[in-house]
């Protein structure tokens, strides 16, 4: 088998070992091939000395293929190697492949990574001459290049580094190109888990722009979490957050739960405290608490779990005519633990289906300031429109504190209060 193989294809120690990886457990490819050879040549060499000219053929057939240190015994039978025949497979780079787990540590080391994995790219013409060769000569105890290469390399990154390989959760993958031999890093993004408070008007969640590429406010909560990218040195930030309050309401009491992502980071690790000052140091109009990283399943939960948060808000409510203060506690009675028909409020319309949504609203509490100003507290289910709770939106929110109060009201201000942690 051996020789059959060696005869059509000369083949390097360990793309021959390779052949056979599942045989010989505990030893690498090269020494596995190397045992093959060996013995391949000590059969032949035994029956050269009793006189077998077909033996002698065979092993001049293969010498070309043989390593340096068969030579004492080809000289001893006078065969000649006039030109050592390159692998057919690697082309004799395998150990400079292998060698490459230094420029991996490197990188490994340089991003601070936690832990890391690595990944092998094979060109089309190598992958399609590994494949050609296991099946030629249909065998089925062998690896890939590609298992090899990823398994080494990551064995020594690991020794030399001291840093873990991670299969599910890798910080780094190392991305290794061959044959070209390109080492790169592809740092996973890191995610950070807190919360955040807006504490001033017309701010976007996320950066916000129009077609043509203008910006619809000055500032966005996203923006004002850019010092955590900058820390990190990532390519990208983005805003993950448990639903979104309009633009022009602030987000007050202990804040909102938010992810922040940020992508290809060039640094893994910093201390969040440090980043939490700066962030509420440079922040005018936001307050931000860094609690620690989190993995994507968090992401998703924390986007699908919004609808089942609670939510508190206060509004400033202005009317069309003066109320008259003895209607306050039937309206905060009437708009107590009821269910609220709500269609999809006209001002976003555009941008969403329109369908009626049945939420909860489980209490209202009414402060009388003016005879045409009111201070009005909800406690309501998310996804509650609330500006719409109060106006009624032309009978498309049903009941409203304008039905019930029998006036034109509107919401000048709004702020949410509290939104409940799952
Ligand atoms: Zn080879």
């Amino acid at each position: 088998m051996v020789y059959r193989i060696l005869e059509k294809t000369p083949l390097c120690p360990s793309c021959l070992g390779r052949l056979f990886a599942s045989r010989l457990r505990g030893y690498s490819n090269r020494e596995r091939g190397l045992a093959l050879m060996r013995s391949l040549v000590m059969e032949l060499e035994h029956r050269v000395e009793e006189g077998d000219g077909e033996a002698r053929l065979m092993l001049e057939r293969i010498a070309p293929s043989l390593p340096q240190e068969f030579y004492q015994s080809l000289d001893r039978l006078g065969i000649k190697v006039e030109e050592r025949a390159p692998c057919w497979l690697c082309g004799g780079r395998l150990e400079d492949w292998l060698g490459l787990h230094r420029r991996a540590a490197e990188l490994v080391r340089s991003l601070r990574a936690e832990s890391f994995v690595v990944g092998v790219v094979l060109s089309k013409a190598l992958s399609q001459r590994e494949d050609e060769l296991l099946r030629t000569n249909m065998v089925t105890t062998g690896e890939s290049i590609r298992q090899e290469v990823k398994r080494e390399i990551g064995k020594r990154v690991m020794a030399e580094t001291g840093v873990p390989v991670d299969f599910e959760r890798p910080g780094v993958t190392i991305m290794v190109t061959l044959p070209q031999g390109i080492v790169y890093a592809r740092p996973n993004p890191i995610l950070v888990k807190g919360r955040y408070l807006k504490t001033g008007r017309n701010i976007s969640q996320t950066r916000w722009t129009t077609r043509r590429g203008e910006r619809r406010f000055e500032l966005s909560v996203q923006d004002m979490l850019e010092p955590l990218r900058e820390a990190l040195d990532g390519a990208e930030l983005v805003l993950h957050a448990s639903g979104r309050e309009d633009t022009d309401a602030r987000m007050l009491g202990d804040g909102r739960p938010m992810v922040v992502e940020v992508k290809e980071p060039r640094r893994r690790r910093t201390s969040l405290p440090v980043v939490e000052t700066l962030l509420n140091t440079r922040a005018k109009w936001g307050w931000f608490t860094l609690e620690g990283p989190v993995t994507r399943d968090y992401v998703r939960e924390l986007k699908t779990s919004d609808q089942h948060r609670r939510k508190a808000y206060r509004a400033l409510v202005t009317s069309d005519k003066p109320l008259d203060p003895g209607m306050l506690e039937e309206a905060e009675k009437s708009l107590s633990g009821v269910e609220i028909r709500q269609r999809t409020p006209q001002r976003v319309s555009h941008r969403r289906a329109d369908v009626v949504r049945v939420k909860r609203l489980y209490e209202t509490r009414l402060v009388q300031l003016a005879p045409r100003l009111l201070q009005a507290y909800f406690l309501a289910e998310g996804g509650l429109y609330i500006k719409e709770l109060i106006s009624g939106d032309d009978g498309r929110t049903q009941p409203s504190l304008s039905s019930v109060l029998g006036a034109r009201l509107r919401c000048v201000e709004l702020d949410v209060l509290w939104v409940e942690s799952s």
